[in-house]
């Protein structure tokens, strides 16, 4: 069964209508959605479905079903189960989601500031790390932060491009992280592009302008291992 993901195309989506396709073991899969399922780094959407009767279904996390493009909903324990057809009013926790949104648009600027393989990350409502191919003696805390803030001061546009799983072939050089490689298959793969800073396989939420990120702060640089040295941050303020 598939999704439409309507996140994909609209990040700023908080509320939606939609129906319900399966309840199994795992969760409730929609017709259609705007909860974000763990992925790329990314973690998976919180919120509620709303019944017409008035129940609240809190959803507790987001996954990536079976097929290709499908979504599982994680109800929280003791929910009540909704039926197979029944239309659902969707509500993702915003406030979360949208430091989500900012923190993961960060790591994309920072690896302008940074410029080596990514070999790992991760990003969660209150911080967000990438891991670095890199010698620990080039990565200054200090730096990091200055030239990072100063490209989130300037601003920026995000786009997202589509490309064909042959276009991304022919260009290796877009695939910045090691550790995921962008989902083939579907024929087209989803890059964001940030005009001047990045352009990279991502089928995660953004914000619409970088300057909407506010500002960085590095927490914490450490080695976790020859080819891991981790840069951890948090949205400034
Ligand atoms: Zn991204």
């Amino acid at each position: 069964m598939t999704t439409e993901l309507l996140f994909r195309d609209d990040a700023y989506l908080r509320t939606a209508t939609a129906r319900v396709l399966a309840v199994h073991q795992r969760g409730i899969e929609l017709d259609r959605t705007i909860f974000y399922p763990l992925g790329g780094g990314q973690m998976g959407d919180t919120g509620v479905l709303l019944r017409a009767s008035g129940d609240r279904i809190l959803i507790a996390d987001t996954r990536k079903g079976e097929a290709l493009e499908s979504v599982v909903h994680v109800p929280a324990a003791d929910m009540p189960q909704p039926e197979v057809g029944e239309t659902l009013t969707l509500e993702v926790d915003w406030e979360r989601r949208y430091a989500l949104m900012r923190l993961h648009t960060a790591l994309h600027v920072m690896s302008c500031v940074v410029v080596a393989p990514v070999t790992g990350g991760n990003i969660s409502p209150d911080k967000a790390r990438l891991d670095f191919d890199i010698d620990m003696s080039l990565l200054d805390a200090d730096r990091i932060e200055r030239e990072t803030n100063a490209l989130i001061a300037r601003g920026a546009e995000t786009e997202t491009v589509w490309i064909t799983d042959e276009e991304l072939d022919l260009r290796p050089e877009l695939v910045k992280t090691m550790s995921v490689q962008p989902p083939r298959g579907a024929g087209r793969v989803r890059l964001l592009k940030i005009p001047g800073i990045d352009l990279q396989p991502c089928g995660g939420t953004h914000v619409k302008n970088i300057a909407e990120i506010g500002g960085i702060r590095v927490l914490k640089i450490r080695s976790e291992g020859k080819r891991n040295k981790r840069v951890e941050i948090a949205l400034a303020g």
